[in-house]
């Protein structure tokens, strides 16, 4: 018999956590009493990763931009490309999950066993929150924001440092490469987290919770269309001047990977070829292109707008407007903070939710399906890097044009 990878095992998990719950319905009290908890200490793990990813990922982030005085002006006009179409990303999945609420199809469930606090800060008090006073409180207090000033600073001391940040430069980047280990530990655990807090759920609030699963998703693959054909069709025909269909069909061998491995990182190689085969300048998608599968996540950016309205409906919590900037901006942080490897942006949603007081453990009524929510969010990941190569390679090429023109 061929193994089955996690995914498989994911979905089996839900699948059998579902059946638990229904053959346990009315007996709620002793689901949250003995296998919940479990599902709580699966919770627990991914809560106690985040700040060490995002630490670690984004310092070796900053490090790596080190080539940025190299590439020049290309440097920041692709971080203020990926910032922004992550931004509209993360404002469609927001206005595409609001609707659907508004039209009733997330579900109130009755395991609402928070305590709520609204988040009622105002603007000044956000930014002034984030810069932090004391590191190590930032990291105790699991402060998103404040980790992501911290971790930005670091990078920065590292490449100002010159040689004698190189010790600890290296230091932070196998720090990286052994949190992305027990990320993989914790990310196996998942079939195990998803059955009890899948059992639970659904002794307690009965199967409706299914369905409204299957619309949430399928809200997410509206969004990520409406996102793919506005957002990146805009982008190819208009500042790059490749045709919507052509760019469709240069760009979808890498989709297709992408949808399989659900892995932006894994998807690269391809992605770099179907774009320079389109008329990126490889020179131009070398630098654009990796950093995008780092940092510009425009697919997880959406679901991370969508299942937060879902979470909070779930948990009988209605987001106000400035809650809702509140998670453009960090989820547009998180997106930039999520690894390009499957199910990593789950895990970044922690932060999202955190960051406006919603439930964490509101993670487990989706973790089953999140492969679903991968596929299509790993493939609009790519595709935005690509749109992101081929206008830098036009920009550059212009530049380049200028330049010779004026000597
Ligand atoms: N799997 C996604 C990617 O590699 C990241 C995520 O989980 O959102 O792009």
């Amino acid at each position: 018999m061929k193994k089955l990878k996690l995914p498989a095992w994911i979905f089996i998990g839900m699948i059998l956590g579902i059946l638990a719950g229904l053959a346990l319905m009315g007996k709620g009290d002793i689901t949250t009493a003995y296998i919940k908890p479990f599902g709580d200490i699966y919770i627990n793990l991914l809560k106690f990763l985040v700040v060490p990813v995002v630490l670690t990922s984004i310092v070796s982030g900053v490090v790596s931009l080190g080539d940025i005085k190299r590439v020049g002006s290309i440097g920041w006009k692709t971080i203020v490309y990926y910032l922004g179409t992550t931004a509209i990303a993360i404002v469609i999945g927001l206005v595409f999950a609001n609707v659907a609420n508004a039209m009733g199809l997330f579900p109130v469930l009755e395991t609402a066993d928070v305590t709520y606090e609204a988040n009622s800060s105002n603007v000044m008090d956000v930014i002034k929150g984030i810069f932090p006073s004391n590191m190590w409180q930032s990291f105790s207090d699991a402060n998103m924001l404040q980790v992501i000033v911290v971790a930005l600073f670091l990078g920065a001391g590292i490449l100002v440092a010159g040689d004698a940040g190189k010790k600890f430069s290296e230091v932070m980047e196998s720090a990286y490469a052994v949190v992305m280990k027990i990320m993989g530990f914790i990310i196996k655990l998942t079939p195990i987290g998803v059955f009890c807090l899948m059992t639970d759920v659904v002794a307690v609030n009965g199967p409706k919770i299914v369905g409204s699963l299957m619309i949430v998703i399928g809200v997410a693959y509206v969004a990520y269309i409406v996102h793919f054909v506005v957002c990146y069709g805009v982008s190819a025909a208009a500042l790059s001047k490749v045709g919507f269909v052509k760019f469709v069909k240069g760009i979808w061998p890498a989709m297709v990977v992408a949808f399989t491995t659900t892995s932006s990182a894994a998807t690269l190689p391809v992605t770099i070829d179907c774009s320079n085969q389109m008329g990126s300048d490889p020179e131009v998608s070398s630098f654009v292109l990796p950093l995008g599968a780092t940092i510009n996540m425009d697919g997880t950016a959406i679901y991370m707008g969508v299942t937060s309205i879902f979470i909070a409906t779930c948990y009988g919590i209605n987001l106000t407007l400035s809650q809702m900037a509140m998670i453009v901006l960090t989820a547009t942080l998180a997106s930039i903070g999520t690894a390009g490897v499957s199910g990593a942006g789950m895990i970044m949603l922690a932060m999202v939710l955190e960051s406006v007081g919603l439930p964490v453990a509101g993670i487990g009524l989706i973790a089953g399906v999140d492969k679903l929510f991968d596929m299509g969010r790993t493939t609009l990941n790519i595709v935005g890097d690509s749109t992101c190569a081929l206008y830098m390679s036009r920009l550059d090429s212009k530049r380049a044009a200028r330049l010779a023109a004026k000597k």
